[in-house]
């Protein structure tokens, strides 16, 4: 796939629409479209890796601390029972877009909800686009002070 039909390149560059809520030299942190629970986010690196196997540790080192210090901040704004940081590496892995990335995935006690969550369900019916962007400013407002 071209990097150009890389749907978190094209949230990079501007040319694709995302509640970013941090970025820094290397990385870039934004609400995900379909979240598995409130609060759901995903940190990447700018440049176009697929996945952690084709990157330098180090370009990971980036992605991995900006995620700590995000997974830091919506501990703090919604204070869930606790944070997943997840990462899939291939289709068998739940994989589903070719662009590195880390999950920050509050939890709650009780949500059932599997690593492997089905990234097609409809959001819309728990979650709706409102709800997304609140969060994001709450966030927002916490990484940006
Ligand atoms: P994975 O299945 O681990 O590759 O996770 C991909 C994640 O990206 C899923 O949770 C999707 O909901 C999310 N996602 C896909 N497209 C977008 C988008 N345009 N903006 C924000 N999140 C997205
Ligand atoms: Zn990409």
């Amino acid at each position: 796939m071209p990097v150009s039909e890389c749907i978190f390149c094209r949230i990079v560059a501007g040319t694709a629409a995302c509640q970013e809520i941090y970025r820094d030299e290397a990385t870039l942190a934004f609400m995900d479209i379909n979240p598995a629970n409130d609060g759901h986010c995903l940190v990447i690196p700018k440049e176009h890796f697929e996945n952690v196997f084709d990157m330098r540790p180090s370009d990971f080192g980036a992605v991995a601390s900006t995620a700590a210090k995000v997974a830091r901040a919506v501990n703090e704004v919604l204070r869930p029972g606790g944070i997943n940081l997840t990462q899939a590496n291939g289709e068998a892995a739940g994989q589903s877009v070719p662009h590195v990335h880390v999950h920050v995935l509050p939890r709650r006690a009780g949500d059932d909800l599997l690593l492997n969550w089905d990234r097609n369900r409809n959001s819309h019916q728990r979650f709706d686009r409102g709800r997304i962007a609140e969060i994001a400013e709450r966030l927002r407002s916490r990484l940006n002070t």
